[in-house]
């Protein structure tokens, strides 16, 4: 089977700490407003310290909601290929929490993918460590590592990347879980 390496947020789920941020904030920010990968880089710094404790008293997971087609696609994709779902849980505004974020990952995995064996997630920062035939992650850096194909997730930090860069770096970009059928199986 070939190896199919996939990553959690704005992959499997989206929308966490968008939605979490606005909660904490009580703002009505839209993903594009980040103008960065990172959504809490909205947090005023005179907030910072309120925003910890909030993250350590809440889940993020509570806040997302799964892509559209996902389980269906991936049980599908779990009977062809051999899937780890690796995700990166160090928490940038406090590594310290990290523990806390990778609980909140598992408990979501496990409930919400119960056809993929727990000892199929991989907790990890530098995926491109990591040996795969095929590689999904929304993030450019993260799709570093070999691969033979390599699919792009289209989230708001990589809509502007042009098709002519995709092309260079060797990554497809797709934009739902039914255009990874396709490509897939
Ligand atoms: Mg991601």
């Amino acid at each position: 089977m070939k190896k199919l390496i996939i990553d959690m947020d704005d992959v499997l789920c989206e929308k966490g700490f968008l939605r979490m941020v606005n909660a904490f904030l009580g703002t009505d920010y839209q993903e594009e407003d980040a103008g960065s990968y990172y959504i809490n880089d909205l947090i005023p710094k005179e907030k910072f310290s309120e925003w910890l404790q909030f993250f350590e008293e809440n889940n993020v997971y509570d806040y997302v909601n799964l892509k559209e087609n996902v389980q269906e696609v991936l049980k599908k994709l779990n009977e062809t290929y051999d899937i780890y779902i690796a995700t990166s849980y160090v928490f940038r505004d406090d590594n310290q929490l990290s523990g806390k974020s990778l609980k909140d990952k598992f408990e979501y995995l496990y409930k919400n993918f119960p056809f993929i064996n727990p000892e199929k997630y991989i907790f990890i920062t530098n995926k491109e460590i990591i040996k795969a035939d095929i590689r999904i992650d929304d993030s450019i850096q993260k799709l570093e590592g070999d691969a033979e194909i390599k699919l792009l997730f289209t989230a708001y930090h990589n809509v502007n990347i042009s098709e002519e860069e995709l092309k260079k770096k060797n990554l497809i970009r797709v934009n739902d879980w039914k255009e990874i059928e396709k490509i897939l199986l």
